[in-house]
């Protein structure tokens, strides 16, 4: 049996930003709490302000480095930062890797600054409904910033820019010919690119690269086309923090210009809906499955009484009623 929550004092101990009590939050979220629809509630009044930037790019491209480097930089600015560090191919959470390489630098001690990994495999739904409730979280607590960092491979980073108002690609020179790695879909998905170990020889090659692809796959929003950035960064020499900044700035204002940001918070929470309406309806069905209804209509389906469409359908009805 799960031990029932005090969610109204809990949301505002969070709200006061006590890091324990954002971590238990999004530990109810991640263990799919019975109380998780209370409080999913009480935090709907104060969501809505952060920013949500996804990070995503291949693995040592300098993720780390580079959100820990952001981090400093939003904090000077006064900033209270969240970040969300997923990790897909991890089956364990709460302690996995990306974060923790983080948790390590002088951030550990900031009370501005919080820091959580989550995994996604195995976990029910995947990154579909778990994460956009720990954003909710993150949000509702006041930070300014969420991040969301997550490796870029497979669908990963496609689900990240479903969660993000603004998604950074990063690249790298000399990683499997840096630009070929990166598919064609990450390309698209990117609002702000960064080259990062623009230290490195081949650094311009991987820009002019960027560039020739860029220009391929350019894509139109309403007719407005926002023109991707390409920022140069040396994240482990803190190098190029502040032009990440302002891009993200006036990938911001262009989103909010253009009614952008009510389009893609809209689809957002579009999707928030149908992944939790379809975990509920299998979880329904799951329940079904052990009783005698689906058993019953699987033998009509044998003995012809009938057809497999139509079985389904009564399932369904079932379901919803
Ligand atoms: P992640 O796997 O994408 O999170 O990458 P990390 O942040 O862990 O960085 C991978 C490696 O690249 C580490 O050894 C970093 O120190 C190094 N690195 C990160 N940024 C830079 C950079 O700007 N220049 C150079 N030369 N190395 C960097």
């Amino acid at each position: 049996m799960a031990v029932a929550v005090e969610v109204g004092e809990l949301v505002g101990r969070a709200r006061e930003g006590q890091h324990r009590a954002i971590a238990r939050l999004i530990s109810l979220v991640e263990d799919a709490h019975p109380q998780l629809r209370e409080v999913a509630e009480a935090l709907t009044p104060y969501t809505g302000h952060a920013r949500i930037v996804g990070l995503t790019g291949p693995p040592g491209v300098g993720k780390s480095t580079s959100t820990s480097m952001l981090l400093s930089a939003l904090r000077e600015e006064g900033k209270r930062v969240g970040v969300l560090a997923i990790d897909p191919s991890s089956p364990f959470s709460g302690g996995a890797l990306l974060g923790d390489r983080i948790r390590m630098t002088e951030h550990a001690t900031d009370s501005g600054i919080f820091i959580r990994s989550m995994a996604t495999r195995g976990h029910l739904g995947g990154l579909a409904w778990a994460t956009p409730q720990a954003v909710r979280v993150l949000d509702a607590a006041g930070f300014d910033v969420v991040l969301i960092e997550t490796v870029g491979v497979g669908q990963s980073e496609v689900d990240v820019v479903r969660l993000a108002d603004t998604t950074v690609v990063l690249l790298a020179p000399g990683m499997g010919d840096g630009i070929q790695a990166a598919k064609a879909g990450v390309l698209e998905i990117a609002d702000v690119f960064v080259v990062n170990k623009a230290d490195r020889d081949g650094a311009e090659t991987t820009v002019r690269d960027l560039k020739q692809m860029i220009a391929m796959v350019r894509r139109e929003v309403r007719g407005h086309s926002w023109r991707q950035p390409i920022v140069r960064t040396v994240a482990a020499k803190n190098e190029g923090a502040a032009e990440v900044l302002s891009a993200l700035d006036e990938h911001h204002e262009w989103l909010q210009a253009r009614g952008e940001l009510l389009r893609r918070r809209t689809a957002r929470a579009a999707g928030e809906v149908e992944a939790i309406a379809l975990q509920r309806l299998r979880d329904q069905l799951a329940d079904l499955r052990g009783g005698d209804r689906l058993p019953e209509l699987a033998r009509q389906v044998v003995e012809r009484e009938l057809d497999p469409y139509s079985a389904a359908e009564k399932l369904i009805g079932d379901l919803t009623r």
